[in-house]
């Protein structure tokens, strides 16, 4: 496993820490999900527009379509930099999830149309893939899209839509007619949010926040223009795009962040007379955390080092996303266990901050909305199935 930088790598990194640290304001601080600040969309918008001009704000794009041309290294040492700096990352929904598959399947006017509104962030995107009968098992899906001519008129319930409130355009997994497998007479759909007929439903979270929603549907008509690929075909579509989502869902970079916050604070919190850090059980349980945390990152390293020389992320995704969802929950644990009483207290006004130390309300939120994190993205028994099927070959 070569690891080393080169030097243009240190140089490169010194140029994203110098970049971060006099161009990031932290207006956008709060991470996705845990967030539906008012402000929330303007911030994160204002911050990708800067990442847009810098000409960074898609690194995972092929070069022609806007993409950075950075190599695997690059790539690595640019997320890394930004979890370390406690930088959000960029909505994923659009430059992460449907321009790939735009750029992939999608027509010539496809692209020309959706994919620079997408880089500069002027269009937002929610994803339409879950609904209330169909999760894990996506291919359960019922939401219908009859063809009727120049349309599609669409009729049915996505559902833990996230930021559909702010979205312009949703992409959605339609059934269009039925196949002999499930998996057939699935097709994608691109459908503006403004068009009639469609109403989007808040969710509240136990965290208090709103970031999730219910997306109905009644006789929408969509312009079969936005159809990607070919009708029926795009279960093949959506798998692509799962392979996307569920990269770079290890976030050692954020964790070693939070760990790091963690240790500060339990040095300054004193229970009992002494300060939090010296208290034996607490200890033990953040040197376990810290120990996964590292083994972690030589696994996410080992599979960057096969990525670098050319190779695919197998089933190692499955295990960076498990062991990654799993520890950033304990570390917020350990840091509702820090805020001791006040980390359970909750409010009436359930929108209030100021309650408590004032890490205590963020840590009570982080703890509650993160218990999402095994659930999104493929929840982590699934990944588990992934192991014991690639992996262990059972
Ligand atoms: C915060 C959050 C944001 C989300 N945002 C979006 C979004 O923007 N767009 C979108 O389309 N979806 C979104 N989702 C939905 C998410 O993809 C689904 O919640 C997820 O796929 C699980 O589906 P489900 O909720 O229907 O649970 P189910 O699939 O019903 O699962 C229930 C439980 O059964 C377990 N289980 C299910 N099948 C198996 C199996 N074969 N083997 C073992 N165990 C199994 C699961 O692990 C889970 O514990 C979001 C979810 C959350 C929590």
């Amino acid at each position: 496993m070569d690891i080393k930088f080169s030097a243009e790598d240190v140089a490169f990194r010194n140029e994203v820490r110098e970049f971060f640290a006099t161009e990031y304001n932290g207006d956008a601080s709060t991470r996705l999900g845990a967030n539906a600040a008012a402000d929330y969309k303007s911030d994160i918008v204002a911050w990708q527009k800067k990442l847009h001009a810098k000409g960074w704000i898609a690194p995972g794009w092929p070069k022609e379509y806007g993409g950075t041309d950075w190599t695997s290294t690059q790539k690595f040492i640019y997320e890394t930099e930004r979890g370390l700096a406690g930088i959000p990352d960029v909505v994923p929904f659009g430059l992460k999830m449907v321009a790939p598959v735009i750029y992939t399947f999608g027509t010539e006017e496809q692209k020309a149309r959706f994919l620079p509104r997408i880089l500069s962030s002027d269009d937002w995107w929610c994803q339409g893939y879950s609904e209330p009968g169909a999760g894990s098992d996506l291919a359960a899906l019922s939401t219908s899209a009859d063809y009727a001519g120049d349309n599609y008129i669409v009729n049915g319930r996505k559902i833990w839509t996230t930021f559909a409130q702010y979205a312009d355009w949703i992409f959605c997994l339609v059934r269009t007619s039925k196949g002999i497998r499930r998996q057939e007479g699935i097709s994608f759909l691109l459908i503006e949010m403004n068009t009639p007929g469609i109403t989007v439903k808040p969710i509240v979270t136990i965290d208090g926040k709103h970031s999730l929603n219910e997306v109905l549907f009644e006789d929408v008509a969509v312009p079969t223009e936005n159809l990607i690929g070919e009708q029926d075909k795009g279960w093949t579509y959506a798998k692509a795009l799962l392979a996307h989502e569920r990269t770079g869902m290890a976030e050692v970079a954020d964790s070693k962040r939070m760990l790091d916050g963690l240790k500060k604070r339990a040095t300054a919190e004193i229970n009992g007379g002494k300060p939090m850090i010296e208290d034996p059980v607490f200890q033990m349980r953040m040197s376990d955390i810290e120990m996964e945390l590292m083994a972690l990152e030589y696994t996410e390293l080992r599979v960057f080092a096969s990525m670098a020389s050319g190779g695919m992320p197998g089933p190692e995704s499955s295990l960076l996303k498990i062991k990654g969802t799993e520890i950033s929950q304990a570390i917020h644990e350990l840091q509702l266990q820090l805020a001791a009483n006040y980390g359970g207290a909750l409010s009436t006004d359930l929108s209030s901050d100021e309650l408590g130390h004032d890490f205590a309300a963020e840590a009570r939120g982080k703890y509650m909305y993160g218990r999402a994190a095994t659930i999104y993205g493929g929840s982590n028994e699934v990944q588990r199935n992934v192991i014991a099927k690639a992996v262990l070959g059972l």
